[in-house]
C-alpha cells in the first residue's frame, strides 16, 4: 500500500501511537489514509510505524511489567470493572466510532461494543478460575502448580472488528498480568486509541498497554523484537502463516487465527422460517465481513422452498440502512469479480448485489446482498474466502455429499446444520471439519467461558484466543515440589 499525502482536512487529527501513557509520533515514517467506507471520505491518517517504534513501546511494556506482574490478580481485574463499565457508558460514542471507520451499521457497531464488554466478564472471573492446584503427590511430598504471565505480549488484529477483536486478548492477556503491544489493522486505527485512553481511566498504569500502529513492517518488527514474548494474531491466512512462521522462527509463542469458509447445510426438514432468517443474516451480516459468516450453503434435497424464503428477505433488504459496505473500493471490486466470474462458469445470480449505490453515499463501496444458486464445489467462489455479503447455494443429494464438500475445505472455522432430526445433527457434527460447529444456529461462536478458535487454516498454534484456552496461552506454568516432614528415606525422585 502506497503512503499518501495528505491533501484535504481530515475529521479526525493524525493517528498517533500510544506509548507508556502518552500518544507519540512515529517520527520520520510513511502515513496512509483512513477512509469511512460508507462515503469513500479520508477521515484520518495513520503512520506506518517501524522498529524503532516497536522498540519504544517495548521499553515501555518491559518497564510497566515488574509492577504489572507483582500486583496481586484479584487487584489486576478490577481494572476490568471499570473498563467493563466505561464501554458501556461510552457505548454511543464508541459505536460510532467502529461505525465510521470500518463502515458496519449501527446498531452492529454497538453489538459489537457490548461484546467488548461481555470479554471482560470473563476477564474479572479469571481470580477463580485460575486458582492453582494442589495435591499431596508422596507421603509428606506436595505438588502445586502456579501461573505466572509471559512478560510482554503483542496483539496484531484485523479490520472487521475494531473494538471486539482487540478486546479478545486485552482483558485476558493483561488480567493475567502480562503488558500488552497492540497493533491494530491500519485500516481502522481509531478506535484502538479510545481503547487504551479507556483503560487508562480504568486504572490501567501507563506502560501495560501500548498501540503502535502501521501495517507489514510493523508486524514484522513485533515477530523480530526479542522482548516480545507470545503474539495473538488474528487476520487472513496468507498472513496468519507469515506471522505464524515468523514468531515461531523467532522462538516466540504464537497463536494465529487466519480466514474461513463457512458451510451451512440445510436439510429438507429444516423448520422453513427459521432457517431463512438464520441463513440469511449468517451470511449478511457485518456486510458478511465476519470470519463466521456462512459463506456456502449446502443445500440438501428438496429445499427450494426454504431457498425461496431467503431469496425474499434479501430482496428486501437495503444497503446503508440493513447492512453497511464492505472495507475498501478494492475489497468491492474483488467481491465483484468473484460473483462475476460464478455467473460466467454456469451459476444462476438469483439476487444480485453488484454495482450497488446508495443514494446520497454514490461514493461508499456497497455490495447488496447477494444469492447464487448452483454453485458447484469446484467453483473458485466455492472455495476461496470471498469476505463479502455473498452466499453461494451448492446442491447435495444426502447430507454425507454436504459433509464431504464441507470437509474438504482447506478452512475449519465454523459449520452448522439446520435440521430438526437430533441424529443428523449429532452425526453432521461429529464429523464436520471445524473448530466451531452449530445445530439450527447461523453464527456458532461459543460465547466465553469456551473458547474463540477453529481448526485447520483457520488457527495455527495451540489453545483459543478467548475463554479457558487463553489462559494456556497467556501464561507459563510452575510445578512446585515441597517437603517438610522429618522423613530422612529416599526413594527414585529424591
Ligand atoms: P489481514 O491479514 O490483511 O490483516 C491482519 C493484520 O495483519 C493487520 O493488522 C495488518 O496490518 C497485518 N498485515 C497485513 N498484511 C501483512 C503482511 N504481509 N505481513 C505482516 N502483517 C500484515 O486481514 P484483514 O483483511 O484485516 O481481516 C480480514 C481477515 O481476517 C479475513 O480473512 C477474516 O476471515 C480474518 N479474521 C479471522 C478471524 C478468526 O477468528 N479466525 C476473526 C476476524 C477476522
Amino acid at each position: 500500500m502506497a503512503a499518501v499525502e495528505q491533501s484535504a482536512p481530515t475529521r479526525h487529527p493524525d493517528v498517533r501511537n500510544y506509548i507508556n501513557g502518552s500518544y507519540v509520533d512515529a517520527p520520520g515514517r510513511d502515513y496512509l489514509d483512513v477512509t469511512n467506507p460508507a462515503d469513500g471520505s479520508v477521515i484520518s491518517r495513520v503512520p506506518l510505524s517501524g522498529a524503532g517504534d516497536v522498540d519504544r513501546a517495548v521499553d515501555a511494556a518491559r518497564a510497566a511489567f515488574p509492577g504489572w506482574s507483582a500486583t496481586p490478580i484479584k487487584e489486576r481485574v478490577q481494572v476490568f470493572y471499570r473498563y467493563k463499565a466505561l464501554l458501556e457508558k461510552n457505548i454511543d460514542e464508541l459505536a460510532a466510532l467502529v461505525s465510521e471507520e470500518n463502515g458496519k451499521v449501527r446498531n452492529e457497531a454497538a453489538a459489537e461494543v457490548l461484546k467488548s464488554a461481555e470479554l471482560c466478564e470473563f476477564a474479572v472471573s479469571l481470580p477463580q478460575i485460575v486458582a492453582g492446584e494442589v495435591l499431596e503427590v508422596s507421603r509428606g511430598v506436595e505438588c502445586r502448580v502456579e501461573r505466572y504471565p509471559l512478560g510482554v505480549v503483542a496483539s496484531i488484529t484485523p479490520f472487521n472488528f475494531p473494538n471486539m477483536v482487540p478486546n479478545w486478548t486485552i482483558p485476558n492477556a493483561i488480567g493475567l498480568g502480562n503488558c500488552m503491544i497492540l497493533k491494530p489493522s491500519e485500516q481502522v486505527p481509531l478506535s484502538a486509541g479510545r481503547i487504551a485512553e479507556l483503560l487508562r481511566e480504568a486504572g490501567l498504569p501507563d506502560g501495560v498497554i501500548n498501540v503502535v500502529h502501521g501495517g507489514q513492517e510493523t508486524v514484522e518488527a513485533i515477530c523480530d523484537n526479542p522482548f516480545i514474548e507470545a503474539v495473538s494474531f488474528v487476520g487472513s491466512t496468507h498472513v496468519a502463516k507469515i506471522v505464524y512462521r515468523r514468531g515461531s522462527h523467532n522462538l516466540k509463542r504464537v497463536l494465529a487465527l487466519g480466514g474461513a469458509k463457512n458451510h451451512l447445510i440445510v436439510m429438507p426438514d429444516a423448520e422453513p422460517e427459521m432457517t431463512s432468517t438464520n441463513v440469511v443474516a449468517s451470511m449478511s451480516g457485518c456486510a458478511g465481513q465476519r470470519c463466521m459468516a456462512a459463506s456456502v450453503m449446502m443445500a440438501v434435497g428438496k429445499t427450494d422452498h426454504i431457498v425461496d424464503r431467503m431469496a425474499a428477505i434479501v430482496r428486501a433488504m437495503v444497503p446503508g440502512t440493513h447492512l453497511g459496505p464492505v472495507i475498501s473500493k478494492a475489497a468491492k471490486e474483488r467481491i465483484e469479480r468473484y460473483i462475476t466470474e460464478a455467473e460466467e462458469a454456469g451459476a444462476k445470480v438469483l439476487v444480485d448485489g453488484r454495482g450497488f449505490k446508495v443514494p446520497g453515499r454514490e461514493n461508499g463501496y456497497y455490495i447488496g446482498p447477494t444469492l447464487i444458486d448452483h454453485v458447484t464445489p469446484d467453483m473458485r467462489i466455492a472455495q476461496e474466502e470471498v469476505f463479502g455479503p455473498v452466499m453461494v447455494i451448492v446442491r447435495a443429494k444426502d447430507v454425507d455429499e454436504a459433509l464431504t464438500v464441507q470437509q474438504r475445505s482447506p478452512y475449519g472455522n465454523a459449520a452448522s446444520i439446520f435440521t430438526e432430526s437430533g441424529a443428523v445433527a449429532r452425526y453432521a457434527m461429529e464429523k464436520a471439519s471445524a473448530g466451531m460447529v452449530g445445530v439450527n444456529v447461523g453464527v456458532p461462536v461459543p460465547r466465553e467461558p469456551f473458547g474463540f478458535g477453529g481448526w485447520n487454516d483457520s488457527k495455527f498454534g495451540a489453545g483459543d484466543i478467548t475463554g479457558r484456552g487463553s489462559i494456556e496461552f497467556w501464561t507459563k506454568s510452575k510445578k512446585m515440589t515441597t517437603k517438610w516432614n522429618k522423613e530422612a528415606g529416599v526413594n527414585w525422585m529424591s
